[in-house]
């Protein structure tokens, strides 16, 4: 089955591509749409996958495409409990002007993904420190406490679209640890925050882990693979 792919870059085409097998995933620009950016105003990962895929099938119907329909679009990033679930769904935006609930940096600059998980440790460091934290911080030699204290996840929802009112959505994890200061940040696969989160069962940073392996855990692959076995379910005659 042919399906649009709500995002403008071509990695994720080729990552969900090997996840879903037997489908044909094309990007904006072969409907002839060039500029696919759309803002993502929502307050949850899920949210965000909708407001793109409703995005693109708007575009994909305004400009007469025959076939709006499906439409996949994802969101992802990074929950630190000890900061509330932050950097959420600003992990893109971390430390930067468009980071509306952390630190901004003028004039609309981003942070590289080394400053920004030297940032996260930063933040997390003064979370510990602050008058809440103390107390979990004291607690800390026992370990349970600490790997609570520690505990992330990355997170990626994904939204399959048939028409505006016609969708489905899963949200996936893959579950970790925030490393205890930035020269624990080890690897040099992957992208992003995957040095700086730690797999406690693998005894690696996702970073660290080969491409086949976070291809396989990763938040990403298991909701695609949920999304392949809805298309099954719903392509079924
Ligand atoms: P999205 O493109 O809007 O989904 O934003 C994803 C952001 O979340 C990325 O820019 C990264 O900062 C972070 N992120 C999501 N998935 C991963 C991952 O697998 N490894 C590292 N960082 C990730």
């Amino acid at each position: 089955m042919t399906i649009w792919l709500a995002s403008g870059n071509p990695h994720k085409q080729r990552e969900l591509a090997a996840i879903l097998p037997g489908h044909r995933l094309r990007l904006p620009e072969e409907g002839g749409i060039r500029d696919f950016d759309p803002p993502e105003t929502g307050t949850s990962f899920t949210e965000n996958a909708l407001i793109k895929a409703r995005a693109l099938y708007s575009r994909l119907a305004g400009a007469g495409t025959k076939e709006a329909g499906p439409v996949l679009a994802d969101d992802s990033g990074l929950c630190v409990d000890a900061l509330g679930g932050r950097p959420g769904i600003f992990s893109a935006r971390y430390g930067g002007s468009e980071d509306r609930e952390g630190s901004s940096l003028p004039g609309g600059k981003k942070l590289g993904s080394a400053e920004r998980n030297a940032l996260l440790l930063e933040e997390l460091e003064e979370a510990e420190h602050s008058p809440g934290g103390e107390d979990r911080r004291g607690s800390c030699s026992r370990q349970r406490s600490c790997r609570r204290q520690r505990s992330c996840r990355f997170v990626c929802a994904m939204a399959l679209l048939f028409s505006p009112n016609r969708f489905y959505l899963v949200q996936e994890t893959l579950e970790g640890e925030i490393v205890p200061n930035i020269e624990a940040a080890r690897g040099g696969g992957g992208f992003g925050y995957d040095p700086i989160v730690y797999i406690p069962s693998l005894g690696l940073t996702v970073a660290e882990l080969p491409e086949e392996e976070k291809n396989r855990l990763s938040h990403r692959a298991k909701a695609g693979r949920a999304i392949g076995n809805l298309l099954d379910t719903v392509m079924r005659p």
